[in-house]
C-alpha cells in the first residue's frame, strides 16, 4: 500500500519525468550522428579523440605517430586533415572524446566462404582438416546464393572487429560460386582483394572476372591463386604466367604443415617461374635460412596467420628472422581454421607465439610492431600503402574508432598495450571504409543480418547432410 501511494504521488511523477528527459538528453548526446547522417555526409569531422594512431612517425609521437586530443577530417572517401583543433562548418561532427582512432585492420589472408564450416575438424591438423572440411565441398555444389550468404556473414564479422581490407583467397569452386562470392564482397562495403583459384580450363573465366567484376570496382583488386608442389608443376607454371600476363600478384600457401616440405615448394616455385611474378605466400612456417633469404631476394610478401597456426598445430613462423631479412609481413585471420574473426586476438597470438618460443619478451613483434603489422604493414604487403594503412591527408578514409571505456579495457594505463592485450571486437565503436560508415555506435550497419545468418545456417545443415551421404 505504501509503495502504491508513492508511485501515484504527483511529486514522484514529476521527478520521474524530469529524470526521463535527462536520460533522453544524455543518450541522444552519447549516440552521435545516425547511420543515415554519416552515410549521407559529404564531410565528416571526428573530433577530440583521446589518441589518434596515425602510423606515420613523422606526423606524431613515436613509431606509430601518435597524436593526443586530435581530430580527423575526411571529405568523401579521402582524409583531408589530421591534427588538433580542426574546424569545418560543413562537416557532420562525430565526437570521439575518450576514444582511440586508428587505421582499419588489413587482413592479408582469409577464405571467406569458410564461415560455412566453423567448428569443423576441431582436432585435426591442416592435411586432415582439408580432407574432412574443404576438399569434399567440391562435391556438394555450393550455389551462388549460398556462397553469397556465407561470404556476407564473414564480411559482417570482419567489420565487427575493425577489418577494413581483406584478401579473400577463394576456392572458386564453380563460376556460379565465384559470382556469389564476388557480389558479397562488393555489397560488404569492404576494400577487398579477390584471389581466384582456378584450373587452366578456368583461365578465361579468371580473365573475364578480373575485367568485368574487379577492375571496374573502386575497392577491388585481383590476384591469381595457385599451389606450389612438384606434383602440381604444370598448373603452377601456368598460373605464374597468368599472374604476369594480368600484372597481378600470385597467391600461394607455402609450407604450412611440416609434412608439406616433401612437396618441395621452393624447387617447384623456382622451376615454374613463380619468382618472376609478384608473390604473396601464406604461412611460410617451415623454412630454412636459405629459403628465407630467397623470399627476401625476390621481395616476396608473407601472410602470417597465428590463430590458424595454433588451431591446426602447424607451427611457429620465424618472424624475427624474416624481419632481419627485410621481408614484409602482414597478419591474416585465415577463414574457418581460426573459428573467429578477431583481429585483437590475432595480434595477441602473433606476439604470444614468438614469446613462448624465444622465452624473450622483447622479441619481435612487440606491441608496437604488431599494431603496425596489422595495419600499415598489411597495406605494404599488398602494395596499397600509398592509399591505406595510415591516417594522413590524401589517403583513403579507412579507419576505426575504439571505445576503451568498456569493462574489458578500462582503466587507462598504457592504451597501446591495452589495444593488443585487452581489445575485443566489442570495443570497435565505428568503422569507416572509403569514408562510408560500416559500423556505427557499436553496431554493424545493415538490416539483413538475421536473414544472412539464417541462410548460412540452412546451407551448413544441407552440406553436413550431403557430406554424410558421401561417406
Ligand atoms: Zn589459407
Amino acid at each position: 500500500m505504501v509503495y502504491r501511494s508513492i508511485r501515484r504521488s504527483p511529486v514522484v511523477m514529476i521527478f520521474a519525468l524530469v529524470l526521463c528527459n535527462y536520460a533522453q538528453t544524455l543518450s541522444s548526446a552519447a549516440a552521435g550522428p545516425t547511420v543515415e547522417a554519416l552515410a549521407a555526409a559529404a564531410r565528416i569531422l571526428i573530433r577530440n579523440a583521446a589518441l589518434v594512431l596515425t602510423m606515420e612517425p613523422q606526423v606524431g609521437i613515436g613509431p606509430l605517430g601518435i597524436l593526443e586530443t586530435a581530430d580527423v577530417l575526411f571529405a568523401g572517401e579521402t582524409i583531408v586533415a589530421v591534427g588538433t583543433g580542426l574546424q569545418d562548418a560543413d562537416a557532420v561532427i562525430l565526437d570521439a572524446t575518450g576514444k582511440i582512432v586508428l587505421p582499419g585492420f588489413v587482413d592479408v589472408h582469409n577464405h571467406l566462404w569458410q564461415s560455412l564450416i566453423r567448428g569443423c575438424g576441431t582436432d585435426k591438423d591442416l592435411l586432415d582438416w582439408l580432407k574432412e572440411c574443404v576438399f569434399p565441398m567440391r562435391g556438394v555444389g555450393i550455389t551462388e546464393q549460398e556462397a553469397y550468404a556465407a561470404v556476407r556473414l564473414s564480411t559482417l564479422d570482419l567489420i565487427a572487429t575493425g577489418v577494413t581490407t581483406v584478401v579473400d583467397d577463394s576456392h572458386s569452386f564453380t563460376p556460379a560460386f565465384v559470382a556469389g562470392n564476388v557480389r558479397a564482397l562488393q555489397d560488404s562495403g569492404l576494400r577487398f582483394v579477390y584471389a581466384y583459384c582456378g584450373s587452366t580450363e578456368r583461365f578465361n573465366d579468371m580473365r573475364r572476372v578480373k575485367t568485368a567484376l574487379i577492375d571496374s570496382h573502386p575497392r577491388a583488386t585481383f590476384q591469381v591463386c595457385s599451389h606450389p608442389g612438384m606434383g602440381l608443376l604444370d598448373w603452377l607454371t601456368a598460373t605464374s604466367r597468368l599472374a604476369q600476363e594480368l600484372h597481378v600478384t600470385l597467391n600461394l600457401h607455402v609450407n604450412e604443415n611440416i609434412k608439406q616440405r616433401q612437396d618441395e615448394a621452393f624447387k617447384a616455385m623456382q622451376l615454374a617461374g613463380a619468382f618472376d611474378a609478384k608473390l604473396l605466400v601464406n604461412h611460410a612456417i617451415h623454412l630454412t635460412d636459405e629459403e628465407i633469404a630467397q623470399l627476401a631476394a625476390h621481395d616476396v610478401r608473407v601472410a602470417h596467420n597465428p590463430l590458424s597456426n595454433m588451431r591446426l598445430a602447424s607451427g611457429i613462423i620465424r618472424l624475427p628472422e624474416m624481419r632481419a631479412a627485410g621481408i614484409k609481413v602482414g597478419l591474416g585471420l585465415d577463414g574457418g581454421t581460426n573459428d573467429t574473426s578477431d583481429a585483437f586476438a590475432n595480434m595477441r597470438a602473433a606476439i604470444g607465439l614468438q614469446r613462448v618460443k624465444s622465452l624473450a619478451p622483447h622479441t619481435f613483434p612487440t606491441v608496437i610492431d604488431v599494431l603496425r603489422m596489422g595495419s600499415l604493414g598489411g597495406a605494404e604487403v599488398l602494395d596499397m600503402e600509398h592509399n591505406i594503412g595510415s591516417l594522413i591527408p590524401g589517403k583513403k578514409a579507412d579507419l576505426i574508432i575504439l571505445d576503451p571505456s568498456h569493462i574489458n579495457f578500462a582503466p587507462r594505463w598504457d592504451w597501446l598495450s591495452q589495444i593488443v592485450f585487452n581489445g575485443q571486437p566489442s570495443n570497435v565503436a565505428y568503422v569507416f571504409v572509403d569514408g562510408k560508415p560500416l559500423k556505427v555506435a557499436g553496431r554493424v550497419v545493415g538490416g539483413e543480418q538475421a536473414e544472412i545468418v539464417q541462410a548460412v545456417e540452412a546451407t551448413a545443415q544441407r552440406i553436413k547432410k550431403a557430406l554424410q551421404a558421401q561417406k
